[in-house]
């Protein structure tokens, strides 16, 4: 067996909507073109792989493969049928036994795929990947149901598709000009029998804008994971007491603050920050303040489980901002064992947490110094 594979790039890609044409799309670096190619460079029973390019490509062709191992690339026709001959035409002198023919638009084909469709050659002189359809399929005209087609007999068909070459060449050459979408059916007019191997779900098409925009999503979220933000705001009303709980902190002070637990507003804001950000409701719902059992309880208790609760969500804490608002008593002081105790609690960096004081400049009920309130955002990544 002596097998060359045919990549077909010279299409224009007016669908994408992108500025230039999808296969010269690059993601994680390398473009879609180039993805498509190196399975069959790389695999051990492929001698040779000639690309079909549109000639206005050139320069992005050559700026997108650099590889040194692959034929120069040939210009292809206005369609695809036309490029494909022009492809297999280029590829004779080769004397190939066999040709794989594949879209350049499929980038993520794989060894095994290749493996299969190469094993099938030869008992077939034809073979592609094919995928049962799980969708009901339905004939339609002019946005009217004809009728419903019977699935069990529909496959959807992948590249890349095997041929026996001179088989292929001589099936071209005997229906030119009747644009069709993949080489196999020039091979079924031409009365040649095509078997199917299993496809794959990965092997998909890039055809258009959210095909493009799925796999930027993709490779995006590869990067930097996906990233969650979540806020968090509280009130509590000052009472008489003679210290106050403040961010995990034991402040002496001439009130305190009233609430079922040890009312630490600021931890409650961060609490439902970090639940925020998993998507998992509010502090009160799994806390209740009716509930006897959260009577005077440290709110360490609240934000240790939501920071659990996050965890079981796959999310890490990457960083925490407080702003405490209140006249008095003055924040700054006890800022350093604020950000230490939250450090230590929700096993973070104290560099990724940011604590502020502010008045509220003698307005409102924190002016008339009724209270305190806090204000939290937090940001989470998926791990
Ligand atoms: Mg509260």
């Amino acid at each position: 067996m002596k097998i060359v594979s045919l990549i077909l790039a010279a299409g224009v890609g007016s669908r994408t909507g992108l500025s230039i044409p999808k296969q010269y799309f690059e993601f994680e670096g390398q473009s879609i073109l180039l993805r498509a190619i190196r399975p069959f460079l790389s695999h051990k029973l492929i001698d040779n792989v000639q690309v079909v390019i549109h000639p206005e490509h050139f320069d992005l062709y050559h700026s997108a493969i650099s590889e040194t191992k692959i034929l120069p690339p040939v210009f292809g026709a206005e369609d695809r049928q036309g490029s494909s001959l022009i492809g297999l035409q280029a590829i004779r002198k080769l004397q190939p036994t066999h040709v794989l023919i594949h879209d350049a638009a499929r980038p993520f084909v794989s060894p095994e795929l290749i493996d299969r469709v190469i094993s099938e050659l030869s008992n077939s002189d034809a073979c592609i990947p094919a995928l049962p359809i799980t969708e009901t399929i339905k004939k339609v005209k002019d946005g009217m149901v004809l009728e419903t087609l019977d699935r069990e007999r529909l496959q959807s068909i992948q590249t890349p598709q095997g041929f026996d070459f001179k088989t292929i060449l001589n099936a071209h050459l005997a229906n030119r000009n009747l644009n069709f979408n993949d080489d196999a059916s020039i091979a079924e007019l031409s009365g040649i029998t095509v078997a199917i191997v299993a496809g794959s779900h990965k092997n998909i098409k890039i055809t258009n804008d959210s095909d493009v925009s799925d796999i930027q999503d993709r490779s995006t979220e590869k990067q930097i994971g996906e990233v969650r933000v979540g806020n968090g705001y509280d009130v509590h009303r000052f009472q008489t007491g003679d210290h106050l709980m403040l961010c995990g902190v034991k402040i002496p002070f001439n009130k305190g603050l009233s609430g079922h637990s040890d009312a630490d507003v600021a931890l409650h804001a961060i609490t439902d920050a970090i639940l925020g950000s998993a998507g998992a409701g509010d502090i009160g719902e799994y806390f209740p303040p009716e509930d006897p059992k959260w009577k005077n309880s440290p709110s360490e208790i609240f934000l240790i489980e939501a920071n659990n609760i996050a965890r079981k969500n796959s999310l890490k804490l990457v960083n925490i901002d407080l702003t405490i608002v209140c006249e008095e008593p003055k924040i700054t002081p006890f800022k350093k064992v604020m950000l230490e105790y939250l450090s230590k609690v929700l096993k973070i960096d104290s560099n990724r947490i940011n604590i502020k004081g502010k008045t509220s400049e003698g307005l409102g009920f924190v002016g008339r110094k009724e209270g305190i309130a806090a204000f939290a955002v937090v940001n989470a990544q998926k791990f």
